[in-house]
């Protein structure tokens, strides 16, 4: 196959000064949870995206000095000498495909808590630091300065020694000192770095100054930065300063690299944000630079990107979440097979792994961050090693992948669903608020199971014990999921609520299925991740008097780690969602909640017609259970294994029932719970000892 001849545009290649980019394919550097510490599982992804035929790979974030310390998210680092090997690691991997390596040289000022190396974090101004730590940076004087602009070029050198092509100056996310100077919120000096813009743009410009003169003979030197900040005249941005910025230093670096607000808003869930929706903000760079532009904005459909270009918007479709996804999306677009492109659904778990310092995962594509240590390939899978038929009983998310996966390794497969429609939870969810793009789970593995004869589909087809015995499939594999528990039971309260009137306790499954609510209803929400929150703005929008309770701090608090959660607490006060945090309920009867505060215990009450349990589920293992009971019966049956994944083993993320489904079908005909470890480790490298 191969495409349309008007993508060809998109496989032009482009100049960066001193080199060349093969295609219009750009991976932005993005941090992946592994980093310095876990530099072959880093090296493996990058390499696997050169593979897929993005013409630049950048690393994430790389320190270049104790200082920028940001432990403990493990981001790249060059110190010193000895980190140089772990990223020749990974600029070798990428251009063992042809693809250019970029490595993100970064200094965090007073972002950079230090809390492993000690050192006084530093920044434009004396300013607390961002988390809550009680630390608080010192303002740089002129040997500081100094010292940056040495440390940025030592990093360089380096970073060409361990040959990277592409060698950053990072000034966005206001992670950067580079961005803390710009800034007037953060730089108050009074010295020729602050005060006008000219002042606070100088160390941006010396610092892509000295990157050029240690490098910029063979290296191209990009600058990643904040074209707007999203607080308005206040803050950069592009019809202000922002523009400026790049006004004043235009063909100074060999490309620029935008990005818009915070990470938050760089990284947008798609719950609050469509594809390519910075173009309003970054579309007036071009035409103040000769250099090229890369920006990203979750680009997932090859139109959008053609569209970008032509319009000259951009020179290059920047990517890290579709890269996670898919890191195999522009070798899919230049053979014309679009329907293969595993879209990212914009749900952040990726994020969430760095936010919660564990190497990278992704929801729709279960072989991130497996690359390396257990040697999974996003596009091949071995053949399959034996006759064995499967019957998978369940078409969620882990049924679907588990069936897709085992029918590419060419087993006999059935697979069977209660309902009308394939997609259990993946079909399900998406037609709650906001949560439409989470389809793409579904999507995805639907058209791929259209490809694949050796996979049958069997829907409306519930299955009973008996049923499984007669089909006559040798291994079993349940997939059945769970559904939300009505009794109060989750984290909070790990028996049941015994006062609760049960005619009015509802749980999400009860609205997903459109069962009539009465308001004014109490969502409590002791489960923590999205379902609370969409389940309160669902019911909010019907025009009910809506009540959150939840025992944390924070409506919807994990969600912290995917970037969601100041969104969502916003939406839902402004739709007029009342939120009652710290307090948890601990009985429902006669119209009346009964709340209590989760330090004191006081207790309050609340009018309510109805409670909807959003606190933990159960698994749907009914006939799991019935089938064990009958084990005598499998060998007549020809059964030899019956197994569990996704929700109805634990229910969790969707993204760890995609990965449960890969993983009994990579696994199948191997031992998969042995004593060994089940992947490669790196261990920490034992130090000198006396
Ligand atoms: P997961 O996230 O683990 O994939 P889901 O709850 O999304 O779980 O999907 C489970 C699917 O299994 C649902 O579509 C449900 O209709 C289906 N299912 C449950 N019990 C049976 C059964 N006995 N036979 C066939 N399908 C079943
Ligand atoms: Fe996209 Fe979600 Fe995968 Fe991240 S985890 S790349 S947001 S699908």
């Amino acid at each position: 196959m191969m495409r349309p001849s008007h993508y060809d545009i998109l496989f032009e290649p482009v100049r960066i000064g001193p080199v060349t980019a093969k295609n219009r394919f750009y991976q932005v550097p993005h941090c992946n949870g592994m980093g310095h510490r876990a530099p072959s599982g880093m090296a493996g992804m990058r390499r696997m995206k050169a593979e897929g035929g993005w013409a630049v790979v950048c690393t994430e974030v790389c320190e270049i000095h104790p200082s920028a310390d940001v432990s403990p998210h493990s981001e790249a680092r060059l110190w010193d000498d000895a980190d140089i090997p772990a990223l020749a690691r990974a600029a070798d991997g990428i251009h063992q495909y042809g693809a250019l390596a970029g490595v993100e040289l970064g200094h965090h000022g007073f972002r950079a808590q230090n809390r492993t190396t000690r050192e006084i974090p530093m920044g434009p101004s004396s300013h607390a630091v961002v988390s809550y730590d009680p630390v608080q940076s010192r303002m740089m004087d002129k040997d500081d300065i100094r010292n940056l602009l040495r440390w940025q070029k030592s990093a360089a050198l380096r970073a060409k020694r361990a040959g990277f092509d592409l060698i950053y100056v990072y000034a966005a996310h206001g992670l950067t000192t580079a961005m803390q100077f710009l800034s007037r919120r953060y730089n108050q000096r009074g010295d020729e770095y602050g005060g006008s813009l000219e002042n606070r743009v100088r160390l941006l410009r010396q610092m892509i100054e000295v990157t050029k003169d240690a490098v910029g003979d063979t290296c191209a030197v990009p600058v990643r930065i904040c074209v707007d900040e999203l607080l308005g005249p206040g803050g950069l941005c592009c019809d202000g300063e922002g523009r400026e910025v790049i006004e004043m230093l235009a063909d100074l670096p060999d490309l620029w690299d935008l990005t818009v607000g915070d990470y938050s808003n760089d990284a947008r869930p798609s719950r609050f944000g469509q594809e390519g929706a910075h173009e309003q903000y970054v579309a007036f760079v071009k035409q103040v630079t000769g250099r090229p532009v890369v920006g990203n904005g979750r680009f997932t459909s090859p139109d959008t990107m053609l569209s970008q270009v032509r319009r000259g918007v951009l020179d290059f479709i920047g990517a890290a979440r579709p890269s996670i996804a898919d890191p195999f999306l522009p070798r899919k677009i230049e053979e014309g097979r679009m329907g293969d492109i595993r879209e990212c659904i914009g749900c952040n778990i990726c994020v969430a792994a760095d936010n919660t310092y564990t190497p990278i995962r992704c929801t729709q594509n279960p072989t991130m961050g497996e690359e390396w240590r257990r040697g999974w390939h996003p596009e091949q899978i071995p053949a399959a090693e034996s006759e064995d038929q499967v019957l998978v009983v369940g078409a969620g998310p882990a049924g679907l992948e588990c069936a897709v996966a085992l029918g590419k390794r060419g087993y006999d497969v059935m697979l069977a669903e209660a309902s009308e429609e394939l997609g259990g939870r993946a079909a399900r969810e998406p037609r709650l608020p906001g949560l439409a793009m989470w389809g793409r789970v579904r999507e995805y593995r639907v058209e791929q199971l259209h490809q694949l004869p050796n996979v049958q589909v069997y829907l409306a087809s519930e299955l009973t014990a008996q049923d499984i015995l007669d089909t006559g499939a040798n291994r079993i594999v349940f997939a059945t999921g769970s559904h939300w528990r009505r009794d109060g039971v989750g984290r909070y309260h790990r028996t049941p609520i015994t006062n609760l009137d049960q005619s009015g306790v509802l749980t999400p499954d009860d609205v997903m299925d459109g069962k009539d609510v009465s308001g004014p209803v109490i969502v409590f929400d002791d489960d923590h991740y999205y379902m609370g929150g969409v389940i309160a703005e669902k019911l909010r929008s019907q025009g009910l008097d809506v009540t959150l309770v939840t025992p944390a701090p924070l409506v919807s608090a994990w969600s912290v780690n995917t970037l969601e959660q100041p969104k969502i607490q916003r939406q839902l006060l402004d739709l007029g969602v009342r939120v009652c945090a710290n307090e948890a309920l601990i009985a429902f009867e006669n119209g009346t909640a009964t709340l209590e505060c989760v330090f004191t215990g006081k207790a309050r009450t609340e009018v309510a017609q109805s409670v909807v349990m959003v606190t933990a589920r159960r698994q749907n293992d009914a006939v799991y259970e019935e089938l064990l009971a009958r084990s005598g019966e499998w060998p007549e049956a020809g059964i030899t294994t019956v197994e569990r994944i996704g929700d109805v083993l634990a229910p969790g993320t969707i993204a760890a029932a995609v990965f449960g489904g890969h993983r009994y079908a990579r696994e199948l005909d191997s031992q998969p719970w042995g004593d060994e470890v089940p992947f490669l480790r790196e261990n920490a490298q034992l130090g000198p000892w006396s």
